[in-house]
């Protein structure tokens, strides 16, 4: 079994779902005691967040690339970026390793191409609705058309992740506001909706919805496991 490297803490609420889904994984996999080879790196979120806030994406990508090569020196095979958003940076961060990065994004759309679904909608942090960086890596590789949620939708969604789910608050009314929203953008073409935050599938799960959910944490991890495995 390769060893899997986990860039986290971004939200560390969301980096304990990956831990819980990696090991789950591989127990499922392999059954009696086994558990997933992990090397993790847990930054503080609130440099991430500051950073993320003055658009200075030049240092937070050197911060992660430093916290990147602490993990592969540690011993991982492989390297996962535990958030949909600092994908952003992910080229800065692959400059700095020498193990593969396996990209939020294409294990995301791996599975919605073998679905056959072409095109979805997402939801996440403004940054990963409104910039290039996730939405073109849709499009060009994998030829995805993404549904997008109006202004007021996205000021929405991104405010209840970093003011409720990052902080690990749990509130009905943002649940229903997530569904309006899921529901909206079905009924305006989408075949499904990726869940594009690693923390929006502690608010939302597919048995509150007929739309087909694509939770980005759980695919990141399970490409993670196959690979580990292979
Ligand atoms: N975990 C989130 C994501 O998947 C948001 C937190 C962050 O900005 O990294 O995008």
């Amino acid at each position: 079994m390769r060893v899997i490297g986990v860039l986290g803490g971004m939200s560390w609420e969301s980096t304990q779902s990956y831990y819980r889904a990696l090991n789950e994984g591989v127990k499922a996999a392999l059954g009696g005691f086994h558990s997933a080879k992990i090397v993790m790196v847990s930054v503080d979120f609130a440099e991430i967040e500051t950073l993320q806030q003055q658009g200075d994406w030049i240092a937070a990508g050197d911060l992660l690339a430093s916290a990147a090569k602490r993990i592969e020196r540690a011993g991982a095979d492989c390297l996962l970026i535990a958030t949909n958003t600092m994908h952003k940076v992910a080229p800065a961060i692959e400059l700095a390793i020498d193990i593969p990065l396996l990209h939020i994004a294409d294990a995301t759309a791996e599975r919605l191409k073998a679905d056959g679904v072409t095109r979805v909608g997402l939801l996440g942090t403004r940054f990963t609705m409104e910039q290039d960086f996730y939405t073109g890596r849709l499009k060009k590789q994998f030829g995805i058309e993404v549904v997008l949620p109006d202004q007021v939708e996205r000021d929405a969604i991104h405010r209840v992740i970093f003011e409720e789910l990052c902080q690990g608050r749990l509130e009905e009314a943002s649940r229903q506001r997530y569904l309006t929203i899921i529901d909206s953008l079905y009924t305006q073409g989408a075949q499904a909706v990726i869940l594009g935050c690693t923390e929006i599938a502690m608010l939302v799960s597919q048995a509150d919805t007929a739309v087909p959910l694509y939770d980005t944490t759980a695919l990141h991890a399970q490409k993670a496991v196959a690979w580990a495995l292979a």
